[in-house]
């Protein structure tokens, strides 16, 4: 983190298991989501840029539809004030991503059919400078 910090790099971490979507149990055992404590914890010792959070998504195409745990990413986006990045957009039904973005994710990977972040949505950290990783997820999601 000091080295990427130093050369004015923004690190996105992930915390929890974010797993494969071909494996039901990576995404809907809630046992595996990233809890309050581990994320506070989590940023606390290592002040990461954005952070991406188990909330039963998962990475690649899902075998049957995943259910975001809502209730624990709110939790967690108020007790930190890190941008918090949902990964494994692919499959997740729409009317749960658009919920995820209100309730606290500032961008995920590669959503199809989604509207791009909006800045006005975006909690930046208090460090000012740390901007450009949310904005180029941004772009990202914009040229899907
Ligand atoms: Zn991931």
């Amino acid at each position: 983190m000091k080295a990427a910090h130093a050369m004015d790099v923004d690190v996105e971490a992930e915390l929890g298991r974010v797993g494969i979507a071909a494996n039901k149990g990576d995404f809907a055992n809630e046992d595996l989501y990233t809890t309050v404590d581990q994320a506070v914890d989590f940023i606390n010792k290592t002040r990461a840029d954005a952070l991406a959070i188990a909330i039963g998504s998962a990475h690649g195409y899902y075998v049957e539809t995943p259910h975001l745990a809502m209730k624990r990413l709110q939790e967690i986006n108020k007790a930190i004030d890190t941008p918090l990045v949902l990964h494994g957009g692919t499959g997740i039904p729409e009317d749960q991503l658009k919920q995820s973005f209100k309730l606290g994710s500032t961008s995920s990977t590669w959503p199809p059919n989604i509207l791009p972040c909006s800045t006005r949505r975006l909690k930046i950290s208090n460090r000012s400078k740390r901007k450009r990783i949310i904005f180029s997820a941004c772009g990202i999601i914009r040229k899907k």
